[in-house]
């Protein structure tokens, strides 16, 4: 059967870098799934649909209508338009945290992140990977960082881009996705049973991708 790895852990825990790290590494393809959720509350955004309990399956139904594209150019493309900026910014994540709290829209994402798992192997990002979407996964991974940390990372991400920010609206921001993620009825945000736990607080990416590669060697 195909392989996949999968790491998931909460906002900003390094899971993105490491991820794609491991993927170049092994040659394997490459999960975002986070983005899904993001395009998810851009085009229910776009569409002039609250992001509420009430119009769940409205916005389940957009899902069957979107055409994304990831590019091996590492941009996203919406019905053809490049939203890679526009589902990156503080708002766009905000609004993605608020979609994945309903179940409509997470039963309506499933089959899509399945069509991911493609020859020679796959390593998957997210928050539920582990949990829900790949139980089987030989290798599952639980990043996590202290939130001072994850909020230093993200504050020096987008100072070097250039857009203005302060470490503590950011930490105040990612305290807040954790709470929703950890703390919503569907697919809470938890390490699977079998997950190996990796902080990387003190860590450096080089060395987060080599902890995950040997454990993957084994
Ligand atoms: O990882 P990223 O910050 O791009 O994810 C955006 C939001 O999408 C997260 O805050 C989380 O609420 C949601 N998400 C999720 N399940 C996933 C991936 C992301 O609920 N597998």
């Amino acid at each position: 059967s195909i392989p996949v790895i999968c790491i998931d852990g909460p906002s900003a825990s390094g899971k993105g870098t490491v991820a794609s790290a491991v993927a170049q590494q092994l040659g394997y393809h490459l999960l975002d799934s986070g983005a899904l959720y993001r395009i998810t509350g851009l085009a229910a955004t776009r569409a002039g649909i609250p992001i509420d309990a009430e119009h769940a399956s409205q916005i389940a139904a957009l899902i069957s209508q979107m055409d994304i594209q990831f590019g091996a150019d590492q941009r996203v493309r919406l019905d053809g338009e490049d939203i890679s900026l526009a589902i990156r910014s503080e708002e766009a994540g905000t609004n993605a945290s608020l979609v994945s709290t309903l179940p409509a829209v997470r039963q309506a994402l499933v089959q899509a992140q399945h069509d991911f798992r493609q020859l020679p192997g796959l390593v998957a990002d997210g928050r539920d990977m582990g949990t829900v979407i790949f139980p089987l996964a030989p290798l599952k991974v639980y990043l996590t960082a202290s939130a001072a940390k994850r909020a230093e990372r993200r504050y020096k991400q987008l100072i070097e881009k250039g857009i203005p920010a302060t470490i503590a609206d950011l930490r105040a921001d990612l305290e807040a996705r954790d709470a929703r993620d950890m703390n919503r009825a569907t697919a809470p945000l938890h390490a699977a049973q079998d997950a190996f736990l990796l902080d990387n607080s003190e860590m450096s990416v080089d060395n987060a991708v080599a902890q995950v590669l040997s454990w993957w060697e084994k």
